[in-house]
């Protein structure tokens, strides 16, 4: 095989990413239709080279994300549409489940097929001779339809070991139907890494024209390294979700596999540069997730380059290298243990200036931006995913300080007028036996005028939201713009305080976009209170709105 003649020898490793349909099957992950979008919004900038969205034919919500895919400024990858073969005894064509995969209208189909003869037997209940025409009918539905297809061999290391010549009849079954791409599946996990050596040779072997590579499970805790010496033989394809989110023990976990091939095996695999946005990219994934971020995750966790220095602490002062097994900044990773990601001076600097904020001039306005921000996190305050809340405390610092940077900054207004001041306000929470039913009195303050407004909702947040609007929405009309697209609890647990604390991230849309703000507080009401409250003034902010407080 050479470069010339199209074959494998020049393919680059192809990161396939699988968080939204195989990493979703996670229990406690439940992504909205946004969430998912923001999901692959965020793996795109990142750069992987194939995101795949979901199961078309099977809920719709992953119909709805793939009529709604095409909304994404796609920069680096290709979107996927996942199924199953065609119905056995029946046509691919007609056929209504390849239909719906079909109109969800991606540039790759990956079609999962049986390669397990237990499998064609037991679940699929008919013979091995028709699942094999179910997998090269189906893949050739796809092809004539021009698509490009990859087949996932569900179980097929499992069908391997009991049946090889099946197994790889399989795969030449989706070889004669089109398929580009065979991806070897360790469905229940359970493979260790010599194992997949020897198969993934095998394979490779018998199909030098196809990309080949592998889908792995962490049932054994080898998802990665599987993934790794699968690559080591010359696979070209690893599919892996974020965090390793999936089923059981998860799937691979892309980021790790990503770090270590471009780090330890000189493999290009993101866009230059796009490796250090890694950790900021699993963090971001987690908070769209709601999930808590493992401070332990290999490459990206908050602990994963963090020495607990004690007698060491001199000597990792002077050779850091000497105590990490590589340079924690390669991956936006960071040394030492810090009270969160984006509590680095210059992190802080470097978000502010995305934002037309200059704070780099001014060092005195900077550190007071810094401390702020720390006292925040402190509080639990995660402003990863909620870069509105981070931009209104840095405008909020900057505005408090007369005469600062602020006044001489370009652009926008680099300080804030405050759009509304609250007085207070009351929640009746009512349990009945008809329905549940909330009422909210809010009290504003807009200058000299004083606002009073009455809400009512099915719950406590709902009605402080209808009162909020409600007091405002003549005063300032962009609210009818406005509204709310997500709300999200979390309970932490007593990290400074000794008592619980709740996080609310709350989502708020506009005709040009969304955006997110976080509140904290020992009180669900109070946490929601704050998000709500500065959803609306960013969104006010966004829109230019005229502030009625006087400064
Ligand atoms: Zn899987």
């Amino acid at each position: 095989m050479n470069a010339a003649d199209g074959s494998r020898a020049d393919l680059s490793v192809e990161m396939y990413d699988t968080t939204l349909r195989d990493g979703s099957q996670q229990v406690g992950l439940d992504l909205t239709v946004e969430d998912k979008l923001r999901v692959a919004a965020a793996l795109d900038a990142l750069g992987v080279d194939v995101v795949e969205g979901g199961w078309p034919g099977s809920n719709p919500k992953d119909k709805e994300f793939f009529a709604r895919a095409g909304e994404l400024p796609w920069r680096n990858a290709q979107l996927a549409a996942f199924g199953a073969t065609r119905r056995p005894n029946r046509s691919a064509d007609g056929d209504p489940d390849l239909e719906t995969l079909l109109v969800a209208n991606t540039p790759i189909v990956t079609l999962v097929g049986k390669a397990w003869t237990l499998h064609v037997d037991e679940a699929l209940r008919t013979t091995r001779e028709e699942n094999l025409a179910m997998i090269a009918d189906s893949a050739r539905f796809f092809v004539r339809a021009g698509r490009r297809l990859v087949f996932d061999a569900e179980h097929f290391f499992d069908g391997y070991a009991a049946d090889r010549g099946y197994a790889l009849a399989c795969l030449s079954a989706a070889a004669e139907g089109g398929a580009d791409t065979l991806a070897l599946c360790d469905t229940n996990g359970g493979t260790l890494p010599e194992e997949i050596v020897t198969v993934v040779r095998d394979v490779l072997g018998r199909f030098p024209g196809l990309r080949v590579g592998v889908h792995c499970h962490n049932d054994s805790a080898c998802a990665v390294a599987n993934s790794l010496v699968a690559v080591g033989e010359g696979a070209t394809h690893v599919q892996g979700a974020a965090n390793g989110y999936g089923e059981r023990c998860g799937n691979a976990d892309l980021f790790a596999v990503i770090a270590g091939l471009e780090l330890k095996r000189n493999h290009e695999l993101l866009p230059p540069g796009r490796l250090g946005a890694l950790a900021a990219t699993a963090r971001e994934i987690a908070e769209l997730a709601n999930l808590p971020f493992d401070a332990k995750q290999p490459y990206v966790g908050s602990s994963a380059f963090a020495t607990k220095a004690g007698l060491h602490a001199s000597a990792i002062a002077r050779r850091p290298d000497a105590y990490s097994h590589v340079n924690p900044e390669r991956v936006g990773n960071r040394a030492h243990v810090l009270v969160s990601e984006l509590a680095g001076r210059s992190n802080v600097l470097v978000k502010a200036a995305e934002m037309g904020l200059d704070l780099s001039s001014d060092p005195a306005l900077a550190t007071a931006v810094l401390e702020e921000i720390k006292a925040a996190e402190h509080r639990g305050y995660a402003f990863e995913a909620a870069d509105a809340s981070f931009e209104l405390l840095v405008r909020r610092v900057i505005g408090g300080r007369p005469g600062s940077e602020a006044e001489r900054m370009p652009g926008r207004e680099a300080g804030i007028p405050e759009w509304f001041e609250l007085e207070g306000y009351r929640v009746v929470i009512e349990k009945s036996a008809g329905a549940d039913r909330s009422e909210a009195i809010v009290r504003l303050l807009l200058g000299e005028q004083r606002v009073v407004a009455v809400g009512e909702g099915v719950g406590p947040v709902h009605a402080l939201d209808q009162a909020l609007r409600k007091a405002l929405s003549e005063l300032y009309p962009e609210l009818a713009n406005i509204h709310l697209v997500d709300y999200k609890v979390r309970i932490l647990d007593g990290r400074a305080a000794t008592s619980a604390v709740t996080r609310v991230m709350l989502t708020s849309a506009d005709h040009q976009g969304e955006w997110t703000t976080v509140g904290v507080s020992d009180d669900i009401v109070t946490a929601s209170w704050e998000a709500l409250a500065d959803g609306i003034s960013y969104g006010l902010l966004r829109a230019g709105a005229e502030a009625l407080v006087p400064a």
